[in-house]
């Protein structure tokens, strides 16, 4: 889906039929072939259609989502980062929504720029003009400096940047690297929001000609004082000396300084203070001067909606009202989910790299006083193909504190000698998801809660079989 669209279109016969005389005849035409191509795939249940009409619609207009996002009234966003795009989408997309703007906003997972592209076409009337108010969007990191060139957002969000399972080596400079030329073009009245506290966004937020909009959080009680060894980014971009962190919050996101006072973390001007956490349930803290109770659990999460209260407040909207409007979230899909399962509470949570397993991990051993866990790794192309990342996970966590852990996915195998090696009892491995869930059940008793901690698509895998046993409903119906 990368590259080479062409094959699919020319399959569908969409393209050799079509000469445009004018760019609007053009735009009329993708949008239209896109959104029979998405209606097509609905029907066919393609897996929801979520990103196929953004093909076939930019094969037709390779302009295609710079028209429709020049139709947008109020402009667009584009959120990315290697962990929580997702959450921090619906976040925003759900606060500009409460104050009155319809929204276009891709959804699923399908966060390149096709994904964009055919969300986009979704909204789009037949005479092919979109009717939003806003864009919000997420995009992967390496489709970031497509994404600003072609959307031309209002504002750019950068999250974080952690080693992802796909990136071990090295890609993520060069990534870095392109999200700042990215960001250095951006129009003149858009804004860069960059999390202070990743030194990676840190480097690349200091070397823009604007100054960006740094977001942190401030709040040592909540820090641990060592990275997890699975974190990255250790040393400083000047000098190359190790960083000397003084707190740490999520991977190697923290307050952290050079020893040769070369670099050192910017100073975030909206924070998040006074940090209470209640486990996957909910926290609360003081953004800017405003205190936030939102359903939503893990330190990540802080990270998710400080963010999101940044990017609403930059544009426009009232930190009352935010306040007020948060209270009542509910977690994207799958990134966080909750379900009863043979009188069973299943937490299902997506964990799909070392910084963002560890989090989980952590939150749901120490704050949610977790004991029994289905662990599923896949290693399809949406997981990454490489598992040896599982060997940079603090599994050894849950040692003592967990008595039922059911390892599962494709590589069920390999996850039961990682656990192995942490000390960790864990039940025979189980590569059928179904069986697992049996095994899972069979292993905890009614009134337990289990957390499902798994990859991308062996959170499909299971979510398919709940749908299959009536648990749950397909996500393009959610
Ligand atoms: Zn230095």
């Amino acid at each position: 889906m990368l590259d080479g669209n062409r094959p699919d279109c020319q399959r569908l016969g969409l393209i050799r039929k079509i000469t445009p005389h004018t760019s609007q005849i053009r735009k009329t035409a993708a949008v239209l072939a896109g959104k029979a191509t998405g209606a097509l795939s609905r029907v066919t249940r393609r897996g929801g259609g979520t990103t196929l009409p953004g093909d076939v619609a930019r094969a037709i207009d390779p302009n295609i989502l710079t028209k429709l996002a020049a139709d947008l009234t109020k402009g667009s966003v584009v959120i990315t980062g290697t962990n929580g795009k997702t959450t921090t989408s619906r976040l925003v997309s759900y606060l500009l929504e409460g104050a009155g703007n319809t929204i276009v906003s891709n959804r699923a997972g399908a966060n390149l720029i096709f994904g964009a592209t055919a969300a986009a076409l979704n909204r789009a009337g037949p005479g092919g003009k979109l009717k939003a108010d806003w864009g919000v969007f997420e995009i992967d990191e390496a489709s970031l400096p497509k994404a600003v060139d072609e959307i031309r957002p209002k504002a750019t969000l950068v999250l974080n940047l952690f080693r992802d399972q796909l990136d071990r080596y090295g890609e993520l400079e060069a990534i870095a690297k392109k999200i700042e030329h990215a960001l250095s073009r951006m129009p003149d009245q858009s804004i860069a929001i960059l999390n202070a506290d990743d030194p990676r966004v840190a480097e690349i937020g200091l070397g823009l000609p604007a100054p960006p909009l740094w977001f942190g959080l401030d709040d040592t009680s909540v820090a641990a004082h060592e990275l997890p060894h699975a974190a990255d980014a250790r040393t400083c971009p000047k000098c190359g000396a190790s960083l000397i962190f003084d707190a740490v919050y999520v991977g190697h996101d923290g307050v952290y300084r050079c020893p040769n006072n070369d670099f050192e973390r910017p100073t975030p001007a909206i924070t998040a203070r006074n940090i209470k956490l209640d486990g996957f349930d909910r926290f609360s803290a003081t953004i800017d001067d405003t205190r936030i109770d939102i359903p939503l659990g893990g330190l990540y999460n802080t990270y998710n909606v400080l963010a999101a209260f940044a990017v609403a407040k930059t544009l426009g909207l009232e930190p009352a009202y935010i306040a007020e409007r948060l209270k009542n979230f509910s977690a994207a899909f799958g990134r966080q989910e909750r379900l009863e399962f043979r009188g069973r509470h299943l937490n299902l949570v997506l964990s799909k790299n070392p910084a963002g397993f560890n989090e989980t991990l952590r939150t749901a051993v120490d704050l949610a006083k977790g004991t029994s866990f289905l662990i599923a790794l896949n290693d399809r192309k949406a997981d990454g193909t490489d598992v040896s990342w599982i060997w940079d996970v603090d599994f050894e966590h849950l040692k003592g504190n967990a008595t039922v852990v059911v390892p599962a996915g494709d590589r069920a195998h390999d996850l039961a000698v990682r656990l192995k090696y942490a000390g960790v009892p864990a039940a025979p491995p189980e590569t059928d998801p179904g069986k697992a869930l049996d095994l899972l059940i069979k292993l905890t008793n009614e009134g337990d809660t289990a957390h499902l901690l798994c990859t991308y698509t062996a959170m499909l895998d299971l979510r398919a079989e709940l749908v299959r046993r009536g648990w749950a409903k397909p996500y393009w119906e959610t």
